[in-house]
């Protein structure tokens, strides 16, 4: 998988990368990281018939609960529904103040958590780890274990990871890329530029 992440990223990162093909290049690699996943959690067998004769099926055993951090998040969801179909899906929506660089909650509509709901966060950057924080709290006064929460970035910084494991070390990160570092203005390094800008096309070319 590694190697097949690196090759994706490479599409991604590079400035020339137009629009199309950086929309499909970061949903394959978000299917790649629905696919890796997907491999964390348990299955069950149940009965099914073919056309031809009776035999065992395997199904996941949890209940998935989808959480897109607006805006940049929403890009993921589609390909990781092809992985997680019966997927519920809560949008969570924060505003970084420039000033006090502290995060506002603007939007929240997260389904119930049930006994065997896993949470699968769905965020492209991983940058300051600020915004992720604060999801992570959200999600920790619902009652949801740090155990059953994946967080899928496409791209982290050091930094952004460092400070998520300092609070939360017994969730899961999944991503295709630990850089080098962010940069005064919070970019990562080398990462791939503004990620929802290059994908929705607001001040990119
Ligand atoms: N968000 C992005 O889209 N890119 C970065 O480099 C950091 C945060």
């Amino acid at each position: 998988m590694e190697k097949i992440k690196k090759i994706f990223l490479t599409i991604l990162r590079d400035k020339k990368t137009s629009r199309p093909e950086f929309r499909k290049t970061a949903h394959t690699l978000s299917e790649i990281l629905a696919h890796e996943a997907m491999l964390h959690f348990d299955t069950e067998q149940f009965d099914i018939e073919t056309p031809m004769a009776k035999t065992v099926g395997t199904k996941l055993k949890p209940s998935i609960i989808l959480v897109p951090i607006l805006r940049a998040g929403i890009t993921m969801v589609e390909p990781f529904l092809h992985y997680f179909k019966d997927a519920k899906i809560g949008v969570v929506g924060l505003k970084r103040d420039e000033k006090t660089a502290q995060a506002h909650w603007y939007y929240e509509n997260i389904p119930p958590i049930e006994k065997n709901t896993k949470i699968i966060i769905l965020d492209p950057m991983i940058a300051t780890g600020g915004t992720g924080i604060e999801v992570l709290k959200k999600l920790k006064e619902k009652g949801v274990k740090q155990e059953d929460i994946l967080f899928a970035s496409i791209v982290c910084s050091p930094e952004g990871i460092e400070i998520i494991k300092s609070q939360f070390p017994n969730i899961t990160i999944l991503t295709a890329a630990v850089d080098e570092k962010l940069n005064k203005d919070k970019f990562i390094i080398p990462g791939l530029g503004d990620f929802g800008d290059r994908y929705f096309g607001t001040e990119w070319n």
